[in-house]
């Protein structure tokens, strides 16, 4: 009961500070459109202001005049390597405490059990002794807050190749958030926002006048993914009556969705002068998914939800957008699709479930359940050994395949020696045939097996979000990992 009415205690504090943040912009909108600032040619020792074009120090934080936060670009505008340009050699890992979330996905994806705890929601290097440059930690933590290097020298991270205003190489496609380099909510809350206020300028622009309706289905903006940069893009386009639409694969925030329950997220105001304060405050997933879901009620903001963005393709003056329902065409597209990818399913009945996942995050927080792990490869064979590691699940293994070849020697080494102590079983030949509440139906051969289940991960492959890219033909870049 005390969950509930803090949880609706923070959705009605926060939807107050958003409708408020929605009027700020309103009348902050108007009086940017009055006075354009007028970029000033920096001179030396200063630059342009991303956000506003106005002449700022080199070392400045903020702009003075239009109060963005310049760490935003950090990755935009950090000179890309040669490829391959990584030092060689075992990377070590350092912790940047202050983007650390507390996930634990470092220390469930560091396969050298110990290196890694959370001490305080932070993770640290526990035993730095025992890291044998796996470098999986930098790979699986969603905010970017490990860094790699190898002997001093930093390694490089693949980010799509973004210029200032979000916009990719092709131009009228701009990426936003997680995918473009930066994780963390509030940063993509903040782009979401900036690249539709770009958007809406650049089409004021091509109209040389103010926004009409247009006759014809050609939408202003196409939007792809509902995460928090999703979201605040379709806030924004909603706020300016743009014709805008938004896809999304699975459910609305389905990055959020999938943290471990009840965590607690970091998520600061949101503050940028002129426009106002988009507020966050700390809280639980379930908290924010609430207040997330009070806003879309309360805005009528638009999202197809269970549409996954296939393909975008340019035409001669706008983009045509693909999804396994239907076909669209807009002037724009943001791409806000995070990095988790889109995972392969198994297209059987219930797998809808919300016990069903598609990545493990923090084994330790399941204990004593019935677990099934589908898959052949390294991720799931690096879940089932973490789920099995506290000895308090009992896990299963399903796979449509004999043997484990294609997983890395070691993975098969450890798996065989949990299949021999049976702290895992393994079902080969197996395939997933219907998932319930409480239990999963598998075809082992031509005889279904039946087994108590609480939770199912899936970990059967996917298309990576840097696939998606270079089928579009958006240029990738090897950027440092920051220090
Ligand atoms: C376990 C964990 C804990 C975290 N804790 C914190 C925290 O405490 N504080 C914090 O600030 N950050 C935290 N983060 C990071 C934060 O979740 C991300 O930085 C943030 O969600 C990025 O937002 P985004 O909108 O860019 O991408 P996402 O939130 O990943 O959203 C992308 C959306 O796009 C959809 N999508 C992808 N491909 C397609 C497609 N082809 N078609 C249609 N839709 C598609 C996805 O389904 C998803 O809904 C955490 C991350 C994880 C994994």
């Amino acid at each position: 009961m005390e969950t509930l009415l803090a949880t609706l205690f923070a959705a009605i504090i926060t939807f107050l500070f958003v409708r408020s943040y929605l009027k700020k912009l309103t009348v902050a909108q108007a009086h940017a459109a009055k006075s354009v600032p007028s970029a000033v040619a920096p001179s030396a020792g200063q630059r342009p202001c991303p956000r506003c074009g106005k002449a700022i120090s080199a070392g400045a934080s903020f702009c003075p005049h239009c109060g963005a936060a310049l760490a935003m670009w950090s990755v935009h505008r950090a000179a890309a390597q040669p490829a391959g340009a990584a030092a060689a050699g075992k990377p070590r890992p350092s912790i940047n405490a202050s983007l650390c979330v507390g996930c634990g996905s470092c220390v469930d994806a560091c396969p050298e059990r110990g290196t890694l705890a959370l001490v305080g929601g932070k993770a640290i290097l526990s035993h730095p002794d025992r890291c044998t440059g796996h470098a999986k930690c930098a790979e699986a933590c969603p905010t970017q807050a490990i860094s790699l290097s190898v002997g001093g020298v930093l390694q490089t991270v693949k980010v799509p190749n973004v210029k200032d205003n979000f916009e990719t190489n092709l131009p009228g496609i701009f990426v936003v958030g997680e995918l473009g380099g930066l994780g963390l909510i509030k940063t993509a809350i903040n782009e979401g926002k900036l690249v539709v206020d770009h958007i809406r300028q650049r089409l004021q622009q091509e109209r040389a006048g103010p926004l009409a309706a247009d006759a014809s289905d050609l939408l202003d903006l196409l939007i792809v993914g509902s995460g928090p940069a999703g979201l605040s893009a379709s806030l924004t386009a909603q706020q300016y009556g743009l014709r805008y639409l938004t896809l999304e694969q699975a459910e609305i925030a389905a990055t959020i969705r999938q943290y471990p329950r009840q965590k607690f997220l970091m998520a600061e105001p949101v503050e940028i002068p002129l426009y106002g304060s988009l507020y966050v405050g700390d809280g639980t997933k379930e908290a924010l998914l609430s207040v997330w879901e009070t806003i879309l009620a309360n805005t009528g903001v638009r999202v197809q939800t269970n549409e996954r963005v296939e393909r975008v393709r340019k035409n001669a003056a706008s983009f045509q957008v693909e999804s396994a329902k239907g076909r669209y065409h807009a002037r724009c597209v943001v791409l806000a699709m995070g990095r988790r990818g889109t995972p392969r399913r198994l297209g059987v009945p219930g797998e809808e479930l919300a016990k069903v996942s598609y990545r493990l995050i923090e084994a330790d927080s399941y204990e004593g359940h019935d677990v099934l792990v589908v898959g052949g490869g390294d991720s799931a064979i690096e879940a089932a050994l973490a789920l099995s590691r506290s000895g308090k699940n009992r896990v299963t293994l399903s796979y449509r395949g004999e043997d484990f070849r294609r997983a890395r020697e070691r993975n098969q080494q450890r798996l065989a020696a949990a299949e021999k102590e049976a702290s895992i079983r393994i079902l080969r030949n197996s395939n997933v045939a219907e998932i319930r509440h409480d239990s999963v139906t598998l075809a082992c051969g031509a005889t279904p097996v039946d087994l108590s289940n609480h939770y199912v991960f899936v970990l059967i492959g996917g298309e990576s979000p840097e696939e998606f890219l270079r089928k579009t033909g958006i240029e990738i870049v090897e950027k440092p990992l920051q220090a």
